[in-house]
């Protein structure tokens, strides 16, 4: 059977490019092309087909060719696949079903879809005509799916009930043939030529906002891989990507757990793989200063943490948890070891009024100001469906559009934020913004 699993596009109808990463969100970012995430999760499942199944599978990444749905619908009916996998977001489901089907009413392809969109409406996605949707993490669905499990025995495919999470140590390395992970070197924030990896899956943490923890796991988690396997998968990246400078862990919460990553550090320097560089996405709440100078000791330079605001309201609402101090402490220890910290900051979240989000403002620029911080991201938070931040904006009514191509959190706040009524978002938050940027470009 030929398979394709195809990554989202990458324009949209309107002519704007996609910064697609289903787990997390996907962003516009208007007529000018951005980069292209590893799309993992579809990497991973090619590779178990591969490897578990005799079937023809390919995977092509229309985000990375940055195809529009008509070009993408044309390149995929080279291949005339009988099965298609699609992974959607919420602001890419429009595009994504158009060249879905495109290859049913052409060439009768099945059609499965997986990830956020499709989990959080799946009776609504099997009524636009999907063949198949999976729930969760989906990689041994799908698969049970292709091997012709019968339909009411396979967890996690909609409607029978979630299949428990998966044991990721039981995965193997991700696609790197169809694909090359080379082709996805030039990540925002990363200041070498970095391959992504995933060292583990999940967050023991519940944001409300949060796409894996509600749409992908169902329940909060953490599993590591095994640190030979981690090592294993560094030398080969290394020894076929000669150029490569080091790794980005772009997984949830790199540092859960300190004893893996005080073991993961010293395999790294046991491996004499410390000359590379390693930038990890992490939470604060879990760094100490033996961990942080283990891993600057081993070559990590940069470590990406959520902040998200610094109003204790919006926190709480949030389910997320703040401490200010920790963070200074944290971020002092980094300054003193030159371990450099990139912050991602969250406005119009749940409970956000104007003087609530000032808070972060203002807390953004102090770190700025004391050289604390050495980048930033800033976002507005996004209601996705599915999430429990969604379902409390829909309760009260504060959604303001329900086409999904708005689902960006680039662009606009789909919420009415109160306090906030009579300036448009978007001047908000552009005000916002000129109070950071003078700070941060003296701070630079
Ligand atoms: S800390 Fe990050 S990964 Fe964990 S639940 Fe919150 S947003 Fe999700």
């Amino acid at each position: 059977m030929r398979i394709c699993i195809a990554n989202s596009v990458g324009v949209s109808a309107r002519g704007e490019h996609f910064i697609h990463f289903p787990s997390r969100w996907t962003a516009l970012v208007g007529t000018e092309k951005g980069f292209t995430y590893y799309p993992y999760e579809l990497a991973y499942l090619s590779s178990l087909l591969k490897r578990d199944t005799l079937h023809d599978v390919k995977l092509i990444d229309g985000n990375l060719l940055q195809l529009n749905a008509a070009a993408y619908s044309q390149r995929l009916l080279e291949y005339r696949p009988e099965v298609l996998i699609m992974e959607p977001s919420t602001v890419t489901f429009e595009d994504d079903l158009a060249v879905a089907r495109t290859l049913q009413h052409t060439c009768g392809t099945k059609i499965i879809f997986v990830g956020p969109h499709a989990s959080a409406f799946p009776a609504e996605t099997v009524a636009e005509g999907i063949d198949y949707v999976c729930i969760g993490e989906y990689e041994y669905t799908v698969l049970d799916i292709v091997c012709g499990k019968p339909k009411e025995q396979i967890l996690g495919l909609y409607p029978n009930a979630r299949r428990p999470l998966l044991d990721i140590n039981s995965l193997p390395f991700p696609e790197d043939t169809d694909i090359s992970r080379w082709d996805y070197i030039n990540i925002a924030g990363s200041d070498y030529k970095e391959i992504e990896m995933f060292a583990s899956r999940g967050c023991p943490m519940s944001c409300v906002f949060c796409v894996c923890r509600h749409l992908y796991y169902g329940i909060p988690n953490w599993r590591p891989r095994s640190v030979a396997s981690l090592i294993e998968e560094i030398t080969y990246l290394r020894n076929k990507y000669p150029s490569m400078e080091g790794i980005f862990f772009d997984e949830e919460d790199h540092n859960a757990h300190k004893p893996f990553i005080m073991s993961l550090t010293a395999a790294i320097k046991e491996a004499g793989l410390d000359d590379l560089k390693y930038n990890a996405m992490c939470g604060y709440w879990s760094l100490d200063k033996e961990m942080m100078t283990a891993m600057r000791s081993a070559g990590y330079y940069k470590l990406r943490i959520g902040i998200e605001t610094a109003s204790e309201v919006v926190a709480c609402a949030m389910k997320k948890k703040i401490d200010i101090p920790r963070l200074i402490t944290v971020l002092k220890i980094a300054r003193g070891i030159g371990m450099k910290m990139y912050g991602t900051f969250t406005i119009g979240a749940p409970e956000a009024t104007e003087k609530e989000d000032l808070k972060t403002v203002r807390l953004i620029r102090d770190l700025v100001r004391q050289g604390l911080l050495n980048d930033l991201q800033i976002s507005i938070c996004t209601p996705q469906p599915g999430t429990p931040f969604y379902q409390w904006a829909q309760a009260r009514g504060y959604l303001q559009s329900t086409d999904w191509r708005d689902y960006d959190g680039a662009r606009r706040s789909l919420l009415i934020i109160r306090s906030i009524p009579r300036k448009p978002f978007k001047r908000f938050f552009g005000w916002l913004m000129k109070c950071i940027i003078p700070s941060w470009q003296a701070a630079r």
